[in-house]
């Protein structure tokens, strides 16, 4: 083992541990007495239930992170790596279609270890708590979809940054940043028009006392809309949600049909306020920024570490190539990538006190924002009581009792 290995080994067990130890707080820091801020949305019964499914989800993340990393372990030192590399070069292909198979088959396996997984989250726990409504079929279509997009638009991109990396000199990396923020943008464009649809159906707000208020508040912000989206979420769920997406032409506002049916208006007027604070105040421009320099950084760091023989080595893979390198500065680069993912969150959160704060100056109805976003809760069954350092780790959204207090602070 060389000292590549060792930092790359002794970085996942240290991520691990970390993500068991906030797995564990975050079951010991369960409350098994409501919140009083909560009894007027939750019963007993029902907080029983979300607690139940917390511990649920966080002891099957336990699991399901044990094996990813136990099969990683194995495969890295049994010698897949190289295995399969000596296996895929044999074929004679060339440096790219070689690279792109090397890639394909390991996501692929990476695919069919994590499908059981997926299968029982969906059909087993999501079922037990009465959220699934996805059907076989609709399980094997999105299957079979995202595949189908994965090898249209991954494929040709995976292709482009091999040819970048390997063929275009030591500016690959600049070229290789161009390409890959052009196709984010065109598909953060393009997706709510032509991707999103593949997954689900959305039909434009019913005419009605909602979408009229919608309307209004939108022209009382300034807000340019011309339609405000209802997805068939319950296709596969019976959990709540809305979200904004896409940019300039296809920005969309779009509700869950689930949301729509358990908020009142006012209610939802809140909500769709707090997405429109989210276009208002700018933050999805800033999010894609920050992304475009991470790829840009992630891609100057990889130029340089693709140098570099130990790395390859640490893998027992004799034959440098762009493709390996490629996956092991991914491994390299994962503990960096989870310390970064720290600040990134801290900062989403610091959003979402900002939306949050945009729909209750604007709309005057911080209780009917506090209310609907408890009872979104409820529907979700959300847990009531993370622990800080989960939060820390893995919360893109304050913890829901900071942000009803931030929400009544002045
Ligand atoms: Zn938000």
């Amino acid at each position: 083992m060389n000292a590549y290995a060792i930092v790359i080994l002794a970085a996942l067990v240290a991520e691990y541990v970390l993500n068991v130890v906030s797995d564990l707080l975050t079951l010991r820091h369960l409350r098994p007495t409501l919140p009083g801020e909560f009894r007027d949305t939750f019963d007993e019964e029902e907080y029983e239930r979300a607690q139940a499914y917390t511990r649920t989800r966080t002891r099957f993340g336990l699991l399901s992170s044990t094996v990813g990393l136990a099969v990683l372990l194995a495969f890295w030192f049994a010698g897949g790596f190289e295995g399969l590399d000596t296996l895929v070069r044999g074929w004679g292909l060339g440096p790219i279609i070689t690279g792109l198979l090397y890639i394909g088959l390991l996501v692929l396996g990476r695919g069919a270890l994590s499908l059981p997984f997926s299968v029982y989250s969906t059909f087993v726990i999501e079922e037990r708590f009465g959220f699934n409504e996805t059907t076989p079929a609709t399980f094997a279509l999105d299957l079979a979809k995202s595949l189908g997009l994965g090898v249209a638009i991954g494929g040709p991109l995976l292709a482009a940054l091999l040819w970048f990396f390997g063929a275009t000199g030591p500016y690959g990396w600049v070229y290789a940043w161009i390409a890959v923020t052009a196709v984010m943008l065109l598909l953060q464009f393009f997706a709510p028009r032509y991707l999103m649809p593949l997954f689900n159906d959305f039909e434009p707000l019913a005419e009605g006392t909602l979408r009229e208020a919608i309307f209004d508040y939108a022209d009382s912000v300034d807000f340019p809309v011309d339609e405000v989206y209802v997805m068939d979420g319950s296709r596969r769920s019976n959990k709540a949600n809305a979200f904004f997406t896409g940019f300039g032409a296809n920005r969309r506002i779009v509700l869950f049909d689930t949301l729509v049916e358990q908020l009142d208006v006012d209610e939802l007027l809140t909500v769709v306020a707090h997405e429109m604070g989210h276009y208002k105040l700018h933050h999805i421009p800033q999010r894609i920024a920050i992304s475009v320099l991470q790829t840009g950084v992630l891609f100057l760091l990889l130029s340089v570490f693709l140098q570099v023989e130990g790395l390859f080595q640490a893998f027992y893979v004799d034959q440098p190539a762009v493709y390996t390198g490629l996956l092991f500065f991914g491994l390299l680069y994962s503990p960096v990538d989870l310390l970064l993912s720290i600040p990134l969150n801290a900062w989403s959160r610091h959003h979402e006190f900002q939306a949050d704060r945009f729909a209750v100056d604007t709309t005057g109805r911080g209780e009917t924002l506090v209310g609907g976003l408890k009872r979104l809760a409820e529907t979700n069954l959300s847990n009531l009581t993370p622990h800080p350092l989960t939060v820390t780790l893995d919360y893109s959204h304050p913890p829901l009792l900071e942000r009803i207090d931030a929400i009544r602070a002045s």
